[in-house]
């Protein structure tokens, strides 16, 4: 059987990217021994690699007033359903933060100044446009500066939970198979949201906006260990270049570039973009497909800053495939289409509070595993998991390190190699598959009660008759198993909290409750399993 890995640590951080660096740096600099478990590589992971073009940063003497933009936040973002606490907090200490960052090397200037802009859902002057590709490897860098213990190729499975408290965590390492079981006095989540959940239009389990290995593998493990989650309910998409899945029409649409149906009408003005999916749906059922950006219109000054910013720093391939397919954006319009609908971006997932205290003693999280801020992005995950390192070092200091029984240990063991023993059984592509069915069947733009209860018995019948045939013939196929219970989990989540939620908002459109109801459901959704694993439902105000 696989070599066992122990480790003690007084802060463990689940996910190395930039809000698990950022938590790292902070606990270390605070004096804590930490180590952080990353399934893929730090410097690498997540969703900022391939480069940010804006971040949110407020500077002190800017001509809107902070309190106002914190309002613009909550009011056009949030639609008031937000943590104020949490977002006001980002936008406070954004300043500092960016400062931070540029002493590691972020460039935030190019041609020597700073370059801001409004940003074209906020529509408030504190965006500042920057070169953010090398903002994860800066602080990677730092991390490994800080002294933390790198668990690289880590995929961390349970939490481990005494009482309401977490001690640690188990997991393995996805190319030796090595066991790994870590003792913490405090854990930080920062294990990003959740993709793969619904089919990519290209019906690629891999062609995915956000990183395919964001499996909300966070989300599960917070959910078994008893910990409360909000807004599951509203996974969502933007519309990107067709054929072209990372993001690239934003810039022109930020500079005022108009959509348009396939007659040339407008399509997508004054509509939130939460709610962009379910118009082009409604548009296409109408035969008004396909859909187009128009970026003919825009001024060369304009389209000279979106090459620079939203193409060349942060999507620089795209640049290949205009010129493969032959297309001049001064010339032609841009056919857009969906991407897969995620979660992330801070707008799902664990409830915080602004110091990323969770509702489990010694467990906190940042960054797109918490959910609360609509477009929290980049800066919310950073801000909110450097206070989440000065505190759970804090924590720390004040406990003792508990033992893990070795039942839990045994049992852990057993479900994480379960797949590996399973000499014929089903593969994990076709559990995968199976679930993106279920939630574009049953999830999707249009819901109702008797499709939603539809949907939730088919993902209990996926989990309750495959997950114990799931199969693999190596340990990356055995995270590959993994991952999708988790996104099962997920699933679920997304399920009962859409059954939960008697009205239409955002994204989540019900045909039976097709009205927006502030009275009765300007609140959160709050998921919560009780230790009899019984799932308690009940609203929250924000
Ligand atoms: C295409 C795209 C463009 C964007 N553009 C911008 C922008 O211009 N400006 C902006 O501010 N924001 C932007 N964002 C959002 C921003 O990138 C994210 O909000 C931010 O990077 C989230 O960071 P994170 O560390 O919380 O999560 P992630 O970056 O998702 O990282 C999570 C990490 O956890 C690891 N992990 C997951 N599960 C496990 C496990 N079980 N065990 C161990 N490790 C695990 C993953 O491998 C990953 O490395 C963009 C996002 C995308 C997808």
């Amino acid at each position: 059987m696989e070599h066992i890995k122990e480790i003690e640590s007084d802060v463990l951080i689940i996910g190395g990217a930039i809000a698990g660096c950022s938590a790292a740096i902070k606990a270390s600099q605070s004096g804590a021994k930490v180590t952080i478990a990353e399934k893929s590589a730090l410097g690498r992971c997540g969703c900022a690699p391939w480069g940010l073009d804006h971040i949110w940063w407020y500077t002190p003497g800017s001509e809107m007033s902070l309190d106002d933009v914190i309002d613009a936040h909550m009011e056009r973002l949030c639609k008031k359903l937000g943590n104020k606490g949490v977002l006001a907090t980002m936008w406070r200490e954004s300043f500092e933060r960016a400062k931070d960052l540029e002493k590691l090397g972020v460039e935030f200037k190019f041609n020597g100044k700073y370059h801001w802009r409004t940003h074209h859902h906020l529509g408030v002057y504190n965006s500042l446009i920057y070169a953010g590709r090398n903002l994860t490897s800066a602080l990677a860098n730092e991390v490994l500066r800080c002294n933390v213990n790198v668990l690289n190729r880590s995929m961390i499975t349970s939490l481990i939970v005494d009482g309401n408290a977490v001690i640690g965590a188990i997991g393995f390492n996805t190319r030796s198979g090595e066991f790994i079981v870590i003792k913490s006095k405090t854990t930080i989540l920062a294990s990003g949201g959740a993709t793969r959940l619904y089919p990519s239009p290209t019906n690629r389990l891999f062609s995915t906006f956000a990183p395919p290995n964001d499996t909300g593998d966070g989300y599960s493990m917070a959910f078994r260990a008893g910990a409360q989650l909000i807004n599951m309910e509203f996974p969502m998409a933007h519309p990107t270049t067709k054929g072209f899945r990372p993001s690239s029409t934003g810039g022109f649409k930020n500079a005022g570039a108009p959509v348009i149906d396939a007659y040339g009408n407008p399509l997508e003005a004054g509509i939130d973009r939460s709610e962009t999916s379910r118009l082009h749906k409604k548009a296409s059922e109408e035969g008004r497909y396909p859909f187009y950006v128009d970026p003919t219109g825009i001024s060369e000054e304009k389209y000279a800053e979106i090459c620079i910013t939203s193409i060349k720093n942060e999507v620089p391939m795209y640049l290949d495939f205009l010129q493969y397919k032959g297309f001049d954006h001064r010339r032609d319009i841009v056919e857009i289409e969906d991407h897969e609908w995620d979660l992330r971006d801070g707008r799902s997932g664990l409830l915080i509070d602004e110091d990323g205290r969770t509702s489990l003693e010694g467990l906190f999280a940042a960054g797109d595993c918490t959910g609360g801020v609509f477009d929290a992005e980049s800066m919310g995950a950073i801000v909110i998991a450097w206070r989440a390192g000065e505190s759970a070092a804090g924590f720390a200091r004040k406990k003792v390190m508990h033992t893990i029984s070795v039942n839990i240990i045994e049992k852990e063991k057993k479900r994480i190699f379960g797949p590996i023993e399973q000499k014929e059984g089903v593969s994990w592509v076709e559990v995968n598959m199976g679930l993106q069915k279920i939630m574009r069947e049953y999830v999707g733009e249009i819901r109702h009660q008797a499709g939603l209860e539809r949907g939730l018995e088919n993902i209990l019948e996926l989990k309750e008759n495959f997950v114990t045939k799931l199969m693999a013939k190596d340990f990356h196929e055995l995270m590959r198993c993994l991952e999708v219970q988790s996104l099962l989990d997920t699933g679920e989540m997304v399920i009962r909290a859409a059954l939960a939620r008697k009205e239409s908002r955002f994204s989540h459109f019900r045909t039976d409750y097709s009205t927006t109801d502030d009275e009765n459901w300007l609140k959160f959704v709050v998921l919560e399993r009780q230790p009899n694993g019984d799932i308690k439902i009940f609203k929250k105000a924000p």
